[in-house]
């Protein structure tokens, strides 16, 4: 493998791709729809997971992408069940390891693993089993350094590849191998090993995350020159995606998702995610007194109590989980039909893959999150370290407020992917209520508020957002009060116009820390001046109809710089 060598791949994202008429007349054709329904018990396939079986099965190598849950792990297990020999499987996690021999032994699939903590006997009836022509295993689990250090498994593994009892390779989260990608793994990178010792083998890499840049560096380490890659779509069409407004009164929102979870979602099963584990046990406490079986779950709890939690949810025992982002990993319950984020996420991507944990069985399900003004403030405080934490907080921020577009076609820039539209059939609130907006001039709204902070910056006093919104309402002092233009807007229109102008660059955020906490202030952004121009306007959207009494608001400018303001606003993100 020259792994300086440039190499291609072809990309099969649509149905007229290489590979779109393997369907069902292959030699393996009968017994591979056999065994989905008589060992997986599934009824039928989920897209591009019979194309990537027909590809693997005829010896090609193949990428696959797909969103977390949508099935990856059928696309080896089956093809191991139907070749001869057995398939090994490299898997970066014990805990994913464990899982799926767990599940495999249920549906009496045999498969082993081999990790640091196996015992010396285990390991010598797993050695044996690899060079047994029987073929006692149909899956061999690994972790990647086993491939790295362990060279009684290379040898194994060279004997069995002589004996064609080596079947296929799956390398499941592929994208560890390369250090752009999010989770690499250092001995991700020796596995370029299995390609070259087993170069007739087909190998599989699987993935959720990985942009093409990323699967360019697997490639190369993995020693795939020309692998055939399948993307699924990342749109869940089944999930309807809703925004609500959340007062800065916490019970009303409390009381929002205990009469939601007590009538539309009556005995089904849901998440709660929330921002902190106070928060998980208070808002679990709130559900409980509105007699909703709820309870919390966050990294600070006793494991048992944790997994005691967790299986009495799987196990529909317990209706609702209130969680931090702790709840996720190894999270596959199918019938989830709500997922509610009590505060906004820190990112799209993080929203994205938490509120994912609804519909997967493909059946509608809902994901609705509560957009309160002060929580921007809060994850501000949380993200302010990370590299882009601030950006990607405010393209959340963007997702809640913005109703100018599809909420999934917002969602979409995320993934590289395009969905207009027609692709989200009325899924989310913007589309299925994008006849109740109406747009409103807020230019002498805006000019009221970068008023406010042009005169707090000039008297060298710092405004925390809150006091921003408190004094353009009025409630600041009243000596204060006869400087400044005070606003008759209600409160929850008074912070949307104040975020939008955030999102916009009109106003922009500043911090300070103290040993203890991190404090937000609001500056002026760089698109002041613009306000100044009469001739300059600022529109909003607002929903005038329907319930939860969403004031949404959006913002779009013109004037005679429109063409510098579009080219602003698209750097202000
Ligand atoms: P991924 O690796 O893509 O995150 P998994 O392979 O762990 O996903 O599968 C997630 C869930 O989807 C599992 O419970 C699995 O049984 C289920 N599943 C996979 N394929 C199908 C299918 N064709 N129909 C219904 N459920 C499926
Ligand atoms: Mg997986």
């Amino acid at each position: 493998c020259n792994a300086a060598k440039p190499s291609s791949s072809s990309s099969v994202p649509s149905s007229k791709s290489p590979g779109a008429n393997l369907v069902m007349n292959f030699p393996w054709s009968r017994e591979v729809e056999q065994h989905l329904k008589d060992s997986f018990h599934l009824s039928k396939f989920r897209p591009l997971q019979l194309r990537a079986i027909n590809l693997t099965m005829t010896g090609k190598d193949l990428f696959l992408v797909m969103p977390t849950g949508r099935g990856k792990s059928l696309c080896y297990q089956l093809p191991a069940v139907c070749s001869k020999g057995f398939t090994l499987v490299v898997t970066p996690l014990v805990s994913l390891m464990e899982d799926q021999i767990m599940y495999l032994k249920s549906i009496e699939v045999s498969a082993v693993m081999l990790n640091a903590s196996s015992s010396k006997d285990h390991a010598k009836t797993v050695m044996a089993g690899i060079t047994d022509p029987k073929g006692p295993f149909k899956l061999v689990y690994v972790t990647p350094e086993k491939i790295a250090k362990s060279k009684l498994l290379m040898s194994r593994l060279e004997k069995a590849y002589n004996a064609n009892l080596l079947s296929r390779i799956a390398v499941d989260e592929v994208h560890c191998c390369s250090q752009w990608g999010h989770d690499f793994r250092p001995d991700y990178k020796l596995l370029g090993i299995l390609k070259r010792q087993f170069s007739k083998v087909p190998l599989l890499g699987l993935t959720a995350t990985a942009t093409s840049s990323v699967l360019k560096d697997c490639e190369e380490i993995l020693c795939v020159p020309k692998p055939i890659t399948l993307t699924a779509s990342f749109n869940r069409t089944n999930l309807y995606y809703e925004v609500r407004i959340k007062d800065s009164d916490n019970d009303a929102s409390i009381s929002d998702i205990a009469s939601l979870v007590k009538s539309r979602y009556k005995d089904q099963s849901g998440i709660v995610y929330v921002f902190s584990q106070k928060d998980a046990e208070s808002v679990a406490a709130e559900l409980q007194k509105r007699d909703i079986l709820a309870y919390p779950y966050h990294a600070n709890m006793d494991p048992d109590d944790k997994s005691q939690v967790h299986r009495r949810w799987t196990s529909n025992k317990i209706q609702v989980v209130v969680a931090t982002v702790a709840f996720g990993m190894g999270i596959d319950k199918p019938n989830v039909r709500f997922v509610i984020h009590h505060t906004i996420s820190k990112s799209i991507e993080n929203y994205y893959q938490e509120s994912g944990r609804a519909g997967r069985d493909d059946r509608p399900a809902d994901c609705i999150v509560y957009f309160g003004f002060a929580d921007i403030f809060r994850i501000s405080t949380m993200v302010v370290m990370e590299n882009v934490g601030q950006q990607k907080l405010l393209q959340m921020v963007d997702y809640c407020q913005n109703v100018d577009r599809c909420r999934r076609s917002l969602m979409a820039v995320h993934f590289d992917e395009v969905w207009d539209n027609e692709g989200c059939s009325q899924m989310c609130d913007t589309c299925r209520h994008s006849k109740d907006y109406t747009t409103m001039d807020i230019t002498q709204h805006a000019r009221e508020v970068v008023q406010i902070v042009e005169l707090a910056t000039s008297m060298d006093e710092k405004l925390t957002p809150l006091k921003l919104v408190e004094a353009w309402m009025g409630k600041g002092p009243a000596k204060r009060r006869k400087m400044i233009q005070t606003t008759t807007l209600p409160r929850r229109q008074a912070e949307a116009v104040v975020v939008r102008l955030l999102l916009q660059g009109y106003l922009r955020e500043d911090f300070s820390f103290t040993p203890y906490t991190t404090y937000f202030y609001m500056k002026l952004g760089r698109k002041v001046p613009l306000l100044k121009s009469q001739t300059h306007t600022l529109n909003m959207k607002m929903r005038t109809t329907g319930t939860g009494a969403a004031v949404v608001i959006s913002l779009t400018s013109s004037s005679s710089s429109d063409v510098w303001l579009m080219f602003l606003s698209s750097m202000s993100l």
